[in-house]
């Protein structure tokens, strides 16, 4: 019998002996550097001459590892492993299958910190940051774990006297998982493991950025008793591998996360109909935000401007869901804005592989090109409180950036900017906050921080997002606690860590016999 799911509990490093033990384990790690990785196809390991190289952000010259890199030929031979594991796995036990996460679980636990430390090499992350990623990566595993027992019981529906009436859920077929950077390590884990759980295939195509811990993940798996082919670990180039295998005819369904760019190419391109391809491939797309915190008046003005603080910069506003727009009440406006400047001048930020800095670098140099020349148009179209600049010297470090009175339509509070950048506005009531938040393209997260009982239920039906909290900052969703996707052009609510997550990956059978 399996215990009752609750989520990974958080480490706090202002206990020593926990810092000790991250320091410990990011010397390890910093042993292991720059070692080269295969690819892994049906558990062979293949390794090419056209390498991809994964960086610290934090210290451009320090190589976290190289990883071979897929082209066309290999992606279509995994894509041929996997159709041929298929056609086994597909009737492998739920049982059997669900165990395989619950040890990964197990394995992934006892070696976190060292997890811990290839993300905070790999993508710049505080330590908090990487301690909340590997926990998340965790209880996926032992969420759709369970979720998948559960759904092996069926559905009970109903037969007439002459009859019985069966239906049960069977999976897909080969699915492409492209993850991202930002939580490298677990949406990585999630959306790889949730189609194979199910019973499909998997070729895992991992961000760029982030390989490594990728590689990493794909050795507990085997270690965990993963059987070879299920998952197949093929980094490659979008432009290359990535549309390949979108439009591949045997390709069965697609899982995104990452821009709304190439998420609405990747849409686009899997709608059309191959020659060959006898179905309609489903698409989970997770794409970006304008996420937006709304304030009250009626408010606890610290509890709101730290939530702004907190959402806005944590992992360096590299997250989908953070909170890069605050929408203020005109009576607290100036009050608010004080605030968050006053804690943003008190957040300190450096190599989180040296030290538990409050954040480190952005990702890479193209991002911070891109948020860097965001700095000119909040110029432009707003008033510079704090930040505004960076340095690329040695990482691509920006500091937290607030930009004040903001018009709801300008180029900062409707882009995407994916960095340590926040856009403030200012509205006359909360109505008219509400509907400023609404004004954007996306729908995933949002916040109210008010104590105003009827603006709450206002919001709880017009906040037009997937996750919507109040009285607290808008990431940091939990799997199995805060089903997380949004509306609109963030996705196709998918409902990551939620109770139909899974039958993203499923389709329902119904078998009916005359007695
Ligand atoms: N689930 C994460 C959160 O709630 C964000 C995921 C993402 O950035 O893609 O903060």
């Amino acid at each position: 019998m399996v215990q009752p799911y609750r989520h990974e509990p958080f480490t706090d490093f202002t206990v020593e002996e926990n810092a000790k033990e991250l320091e410990a384990a990011l010397h390890q790690v910093e042993q292991e550097l720059g070692q080269d990785y295969p690819l892994i196809i049906g558990g062979e390991r293949i390794y090419t001459d056209d390498k991809i190289t994964s960086i610290n952000p934090n210290n451009k010259n320090e190589v976290v590892g190289t990883v071979s890199k897929a082209n066309k030929e290999l992606a279509e031979k995994a894509m041929k492993t996997a159709d041929e594991t298929f056609e086994w796995w597909r009737k492998s036990t739920p049982e059997m299958r669900a165990d395989i996460l619950f040890r990964a679980a197990a394995i992934v636990r006892r070696r976190k910190h060292e997890f811990n430390a290839w993300a905070i090499k790999e993508s710049g992350k505080a330590w908090k940051e990487a301690d909340g990623d590997v926990a998340e990566g965790i209880d996926f595993l032992e969420y759709y774990g369970r979720q998948m027992l559960e759904i092996a019981e069926g559905k009970e529906i109903n037969s007439r006297p002459i009859e019985n009436n069966r239906f049960s859920y069977i999976p897909l077929g080969v699915g492409l998982v492209i993850s991202p950077w930002n939580l490298l390590f677990a949406i990585m884990c999630g959306t790889a493991v949730s189609p194979m759980v199910t019973g499909n295939t998997v070729l895992l195509k991992p961000a760029s950025n982030s390989p490594v811990i990728a590689y990493k993940f794909m050795e507990v798996m085997e270690e965990a008793g993963m059987p070879s082919g299920v998952i197949n670990y093929i980094p490659g180039s979008g432009s290359e591998v990535g549309d390949y295998l979108v439009e591949h005819p045997r390709t069965r369904f697609v899982s995104f996360t990452g821009s709304r760019e190439v998420g609405v190419n990747i849409f686009e391109k899997a709608a059309k109909v191959q020659e060959g391809q006898k179905w309609l491939k489903r698409v989970v797309a997770e794409m970006g935000g304008k996420d937006t915190i709304v304030v009250d008046n009626e408010a606890d003005l610290e509890l709101a401007s730290q939530a702004i603080v907190q959402s806005a910069f944590d992992f360096s506003g590299q997250k989908c869901s953070s909170g890069s727009r605050a929408v203020i009440h005109q009576d607290v406006y100036d009050d608010v804005l004080d605030r968050v400047v006053e804690i943003t001048k008190g957040l300190d930020i450096g190599d989180t592989s040296k030290k538990n800095y409050y954040m480190g670098a952005v990702i890479d140099q193209s991002a911070y090109d891109k948020i860097m020349s965001y700095m000119d148009v909040g110029k432009e179209e707003g008033r510079l409180m704090i930040g505004g600049d960076g340095d690329d010297t040695n990482g691509y470090y920006i500091n937290p950036t607030v930009f004040a009175d903001l018009d709801p339509n300008s180029r900062m509070q409707q882009e995407e900017i994916f960095g340590p950048i926040v856009g403030i506005t200012k509205a006359k009531d909360f109505n008219e906050a509400i509907d400023i938040a609404n004004n954007t393209d996306y729908g995933l997260t949002g916040a109210v921080i008010s104590n105003n009982r009827n603006h709450l239920e206002i919001a709880r039906e017009d906040f037009h997002v997937g996750n919507l909290y109040f009285n607290r900052g808008c990431t940091s969703a939990i799997v199995g606690y805060h089903p997380f996707g949004g509306f609109d052009m963030s996705g196709t609510d998918s409902k990551a860590g939620g109770p139909d997550y899974l039958y993203n990956f499923l389709q329902g059978k119904t078998v009916s016999e005359m007695l």
